[in-house]
């Protein structure tokens, strides 16, 4: 491991940096968890804005539920159950006044089989679950929630450069096997979410620029359909139904209950982070635009605005990245970018690091085991929290003019000086490289045009006031539509939108109707649906 020193205007050094990233200044690079610092506001219970599928279960006599519990190899956690608290939960906790019928840990096909016949003979819905992350709660219902994390294995053949994944597992997990055979999966960088609804709705990453979208690299997936049939699909079984898997979107198709994934070989990584003043931040997102997506695959960056819980500091405007491939060749790159700004970073961190401390460090976790970067839930030594926020997404297919940055600046100065707002702000995360060289009609991942993509995000504390939690969603409401007449009209359907309104095309653009075609032939009486869910051609 190489720590770059020389450079003269490098203020900040590894420990100071390595320090912040603990501290949970630099976390989940990527993702929803990048508030710069929660609100420390007391409030009184919030109001829940979700939107998860609705419908009120039938009535089932408890001798139905102990005979599907008798016939599963993995556990049924019913109301009654100590684990209930815990198991009825997803990540976010605006979702926990749902309360599935029960939670069926599956640990194998044939469980999902047999929750799929009992869900089809008693007319109740079900929401199947992953890492739980779904930001719209599309993962949990009034029924019967199908969770697949007892099957979380993950078996490397480093020579034949594969890896099959449980489709419970989570991100940090793939990572960590991968790590010890010099190996990465392009995959997101937030440790909990799960491979499952990261992969079936593209799966944008820190590596995606050289190796692609987690979806690009799928080669295999075992579903378990409407029907109860457990098929492998991959590029000439099932086809249709693998072309879809791939962006279509989790919960709509069947259940996943394995994916056969691409690895990739990697020696270096190396990342990076500068800082500008936020008086320098047009500048920045100016230089960074014209930079980011041309650049080589081996580099891949995002461009934060993040609003800061200190309403007396400035806003913060940083660029982060990771570059596979040793410091000296990122330095010659970062220089591109900084000279393209009058004024130099206020401070400036470059480093190699080995694959799993980068995948760490992205994840907020460094300093931090692989078991304490999980939730308490997911592994007894877990140190991460939940969180709570609304969130909404932009694709951008040609550069922003001045006045459409200033539009994004005045988005966080407006979050900054108000007395309700902490944290969030704007992420632009680069595109291009691998991610566009496939067609978009080859997978169901539409979106690849885009020079850039941006998140937009409103985290709360769970107990904030009703007030704090409206100020959130009118903000990402009045920032996302100022912005519309620079974006490309597009959505990431992993940053699933209950507020949009026209989210089947936003999602899939023209694969909108090949999924219409696919979800007819594998779930044609609408089994698997939600408020988002793709409807079929005959309208169920
Ligand atoms: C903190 C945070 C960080 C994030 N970071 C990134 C990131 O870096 N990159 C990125 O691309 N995205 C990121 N996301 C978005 C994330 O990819 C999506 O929320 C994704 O859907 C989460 O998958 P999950 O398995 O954790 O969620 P779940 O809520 O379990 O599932 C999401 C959807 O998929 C369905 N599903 C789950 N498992 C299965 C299965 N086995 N078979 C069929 N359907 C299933 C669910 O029913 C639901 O509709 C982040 C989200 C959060 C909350």
């Amino acid at each position: 491991m190489t720590t770059e020193k020389a450079v003269p205007w490098e203020k900040m050094n590894r420990r100071e940096f390595l320090a912040l990233s603990a501290l949970g200044a630099v976390p989940c690079i990527l993702s929803a968890c990048v508030s710069d610092s929660p609100s420390s506001v007391t409030a009184t219970p919030s109001p829940v804005h979700a939107t998860p599928s609705p419908t009120k279960p039938p009535p089932l006599s408890d001798a139905d539920w102990a005979a599907l519990a008798r016939n599963l190899q993995g556990t049924l956690v019913r109301p009654d159950n100590p684990q209930y608290p815990i198991a009825h939960q997803l990540y976010d906790p605006r979702f926990d006044y749902i309360r599935p019928a029960a939670v069926a840990y599956c640990a194998s096909p044939a469980d999902v089989q047999t929750c799929l016949a009992f869900v089809n003979r008693f007319g109740l819905p079900l929401a199947p679950r992953g890492g739980g992350h779904s930001y719209a709660g599309y993962s949990t219902t009034p029924g019967l929630v199908l969770d697949v994390t007892r099957m979380n294995t993950v078996k490397v053949d480093a020579g034949a450069g594969i890896a099959t994944v449980g489709a419970g597992a989570r991100l940090i997990d793939v990572y960590a096997a991968l790590a010890p055979y010099s190996m990465v999966l392009p995959a997101g960088s937030c440790p909990t979410v799960g491979i499952a609804g990261l992969t079936m709705g593209g799966g944008i990453g820190v590596l995606d620029r050289k190796f692609g979208l987690t979806c690009d690299n799928l080669l295999a997936a075992q579903v378990v359909v409407a029907d109860g049939r457990v098929l492998t699909c991959d590029a000439t079984h099932d086809p249709d139904l693998f072309w879809a898997l791939r962006g279509g979107g989790g919960g709509n198709f069947g259940v996943v209950t394995s994916f056969t994934f691409q690895a990739h070989p990697v020696s270096t990584l190396s990342i990076f982070t500068l800082n500008w003043p936020w008086s320098s931040a047009a500048d920045m997102v100016d230089a960074w635009q014209n930079w980011a997506p041309q650049a080589p695959d081996e580099l891949w960056s995002n461009c934060l605005l993040l609003g800061t819980g200190d309403k007396s500091s400035s806003p913060i405007a940083r660029v982060n990245g990771v570059y596979v491939g040793p410091v000296a060749s990122l330095n010659s790159l970062l220089q591109q970018l900084t000279s393209r700004v009058s004024v130099a970073p206020y401070s400036r961190f470059a480093s190699e690091e080995s694959i799993l401390d980068t995948m760490l460090i992205e994840a907020g976790c460094y300093g931090k085991t692989v078991g304490e970067c999980h939730l308490p839930s997911q592994n007894p030594q877990g140190q991460e929290g939940r969180s709570t926020y609304s969130a909404k997404s932009d694709f951008f297919t040609s550069l922003l003019p001045r006045q459409g940055i200033d539009t994004l600046l005045n988005g966080i100065n407006r979050r900054q000086a108000s007395p309700l707002l902490f944290g969030g702000g704007i992420l632009l995360d680069a595109s291009g490289g691998a991610i566009n060289r496939v067609a978009p009609d080859a997978t169901a991942f539409a979106h690849r045009d885009a020079l850039f993509s941006a998140q937009y995000l409103a985290p709360w504390n769970d107990s904030a006031s009703n007030a704090i939690v409206s100020a959130n969603f009118a903000w990402l409401a009045d920032t996302w539509q100022a912005v519309r007449p620079y974006a490309s009209g597009a959505a990431y359907q992993n940053y699933i939108d209950p507020n949009l309104a026209d989210w089947q095309h936003a999602y899939y653009g023209a694969n909108l109707s090949r999924l219409q075609s696919v979800k007819s032939m594998y779930d044609p009486g609408n089994l698997f649906r939600f408020a988002q869910s793709i409807p079929t051609t005959h309208g169920a």
